[in-house]
């Protein structure tokens, strides 16, 4: 036998613990749905290892619960697949989590002494620390499917654990919580009672697809509900939830279900049952939740989609069923005519997977777009979450229902631009007369876009424009989408062409005669900024501001430059356009020193202020602070 082996835990699990013993939720009995539903993950995981590998038998599935008065224990064992040594130190005692140390500074940057908002916790998925909630101690005796040996972890939940050899006759995993006392006020109940966890586990855990057994009269209680000649009592009917009819199943269950496969405590904002009949048979059960994880842009993010095989599970993370744009939608897919075999490969060109996956796709956009039409507020909440996410899906090319998307698309607009969300059909159905185009704007934020120079004249001559501030923006609208037959035009990019063909006509005139009559200041401006800029021209989009930053029709915006960049992908460089209000007043005053002197050294310093003010309404940044300070601190000195 060795010796114990002492292991201290991770910075975080040590951060993690600590909320779990200190602070807390008033829902205590969770700790038992988590150590189950991770009995279940390790007993579906065997099932299927025993299915697709040579010398591996699963064991009568099973999770048994006893509770022990005298000891004051609570055990969970499962015949479940096990964990080697190694990996017993690897999950019991890190968190590989990415953004974990992000999350847990949010928690602990609470207000202290409250309860957490359990959707914080929630969303993250405490799992097996849950259980230092109610135990002072624990006790893991392990046996990985395939080894002889066997593994004891022990932890007092205080910032170590000790790790040793074990004895456990056959595979699977022994967690035995030594109890604190109860105590009812705290919403502590006395987990050795026989009524208390068969309560629970009705509670939480009735749909899980195996037996989870207790010994009758085993407890401080347990002469209740005895059955004459027989010592085991099965607590859960394991029903699959998925395919009972939805007439059946409550609302609780379904919420309960979700809970079971999410670890979220909020509730989902949708439930979508999918039944699929005829050439190919499944059933689904799809979930949308209101919040978004805190990993969602992450690459390491869990996707949220199980694959069963007429009711055994295959595989978590089903990425085949659910395109990137969706990948947050939860729930899982019973297919029942595919293979237990399936690899990923195999998966990724499956007809039936395809098949599969359109339906899906299209029940939750469908149950979007009634959301949307008809329960306004919940769309706003999965809007806040999910919108960015969503609109990943206009910068593939290959994507299903791109149209259906572009419905599911809403952005403020200067209507109101503190008001309602507006969609594309809103705008299109209220676009003037001989409108023949979608405006937008794209800025790194709401309040940027909403304040651009660039809207002054669009919006003074009565158009709508929306406003678009997500990154993701700045990708999709870049493929110049089109919606109902009108393109979606950037008020940001080459001419814009307002009012009535006569209207256009004496604008772009009158701006031909000025730029003729400055055509010399432009050039000479224009030398000052070659470096910066493509080129200086007059501009008919500005009512009060002196100047904006427009890019060439075919170019690519400064900002799409930037992110494209950051993602390290080739980006073609190319310089904006620096476009000047002619109704501005600094317009002539600059002519006039031009005139006098064209070799004026304060020229090619307005120049520069220009340049920066006209980035700063952009995006808020200036490429060169440097240069723009030297050029204002000089300006003052020559003006004072
Ligand atoms: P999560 O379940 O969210 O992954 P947990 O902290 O609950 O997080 O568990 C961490 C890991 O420990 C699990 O992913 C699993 O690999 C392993 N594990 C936990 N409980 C068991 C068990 N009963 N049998 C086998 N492995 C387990």
């Amino acid at each position: 036998m060795s010796q114990p082996v002492r292991h201290e835990f991770q910075a975080e699990v040590r951060q993690l613990l600590d909320l779990m013993v200190h602070s807390l939720y008033s829902d205590k009995d969770i700790f038992l749905r988590e150590l189950i539903s991770n009995a279940s993950d390790a007993i579906d995981k065997l099932r299927f290892e025993s299915l697709t590998s040579e010398g591996l038998a699963a064991a009568e599935p099973q999770i048994r619960l006893e509770p022990d008065a005298e000891k004051r224990t609570l055990a969970i064992a499962d015949t479940g697949i096990g964990m080697t040594r190694e990996e017993v130190v690897a999950n019991i005692g890190t968190i590989a989590k990415s953004g974990t140390k992000e999350f847990l500074k949010s928690l602990r940057d609470a207000p202290k002494g409250e309860a957490l908002p359990p959707e914080l916790i929630g969303q993250f998925g405490v799992g097996f620390y849950a259980a230092f909630m109610v135990a002072d101690r624990i006790e893991l005796v392990t046996r990985k499917a395939g080894a002889t040996t066997a593994t004891r972890w022990e932890s007092t939940g205080d910032g170590a654990y000790t790790v040793e050899d074990g004895e456990r006759p056959e595979v699977g995993t022994t967690i035995t919580l030594h109890l604190k006392p109860a105590d009812p006020e705290h919403g502590l109940r006395d987990y050795t009672s026989d009524a208390v966890v068969d309560d629970i586990v009705k509670k939480y855990s009735d749909f899980v697809a195996y037996p989870i057994v207790r010994r009758l009269g085993s407890s401080a209680d347990g002469s209740s509900g005895a059955s004459p000649g027989r010592s085991d009592k099965t607590l859960n009917s394991m029903k699959a939830i998925w395919d009972r009819p939805k007439a059946e199943v409550s609302d609780a269950e379904y919420k309960e279900f979700y809970r079971h496969l999410t670890h979220d405590w909020t509730d989902p904002l949708r439930t979508i049952p999918v039944k699929m009949e005829g050439t190919i048979e499944a059933y689904a059960l799809l979930y949308l939740p209101e919040k978004a994880p805190f990993d969602l842009y992450s690459p390491e993010m869990k996707r949220g989609v199980q694959l069963y095989v007429k009711r055994v599970f295959v595989m978590d993370e089903c990425k085949e069923l659910m395109p990137p744009h969706l990948r947050w939608v939860k729930g899982v897919v019973d297919a029942h005519d595919l293979s237990l075999n399936v690899s990923r490969e195999i998966l990724q060109k499956d007809r039936q997977i395809q098949v599969i996956k359109k339906q899906l796709v299209k029940k939750v956009l469908g149950t979007l777009e009634e959301m949307k039409r008809d329960a306004a507020d919940d769309y706003l909440k999965f809007w806040a979450g999910f919108g960015p996410a969503l609109k990943e899906g206009l910068v593939a090319y290959d994507v299903q229902d791109k149209d259906k998307l572009l419905d599911l698309v809403i952005a403020p607009s200067t209507r109101d631009p503190n008001g309602k969300l507006v969609s594309l059909d809103d705008y299109v159905g209220r676009m003037k007369e001989g409108q023949e185009a979608i405006y937008f704007l794209t800025g790194p934020s709401k309040d940027a876009v909403a304040k651009s120079p660039l809207l002054e004249a669009v919006v003074a001559k009565g158009y709508e424009v929306l406003l678009f501030s997500d990154p993701i923006d700045e990708l999709w609208l870049e493929r110049a989408p089109r919606y109902k037959d009108k393109p979606l035009q950037s008020i940001g990019k080459g001419d814009v062409a307002l009012g009535t063909a006569e209207e256009r006509k004496q604008a772009e005139s009158a701006i031909e005669e000025k730029s003729r009559e400055l055509s010399d200041l432009l050039t000479c401006l224009r030398v000052h900024l070659q470096e910066d800029v493509k080129e200086v021209r007059l501009s008919n989009r500005l009512t009060s501001s002196a100047a904006c930053l427009v890019a060439d029709e075919h170019d690519l915006s400064p900002r799409v430059q930037r992110m494209l960049e950051q993602l390290g992908q080739p980006a073609p460089k190319s310089k904006p356009i620096l476009e000047l209000n002619p109704a501005h007043a600094l317009i002539p005053k600059l002519q006039v020193v031009f005139a006098e002197d064209s070799s004026d050294v304060r020229l090619a310093l307005y120049a520069r202020l220009l340049l920066g003010q006209a980035h700063l309404a952009d995006s808020g940044h200036l490429p060169d602070p440097d240069a723009f300070g030297k050029a204002l601190a000089d300006l003052m000195i020559r003006a004072v």
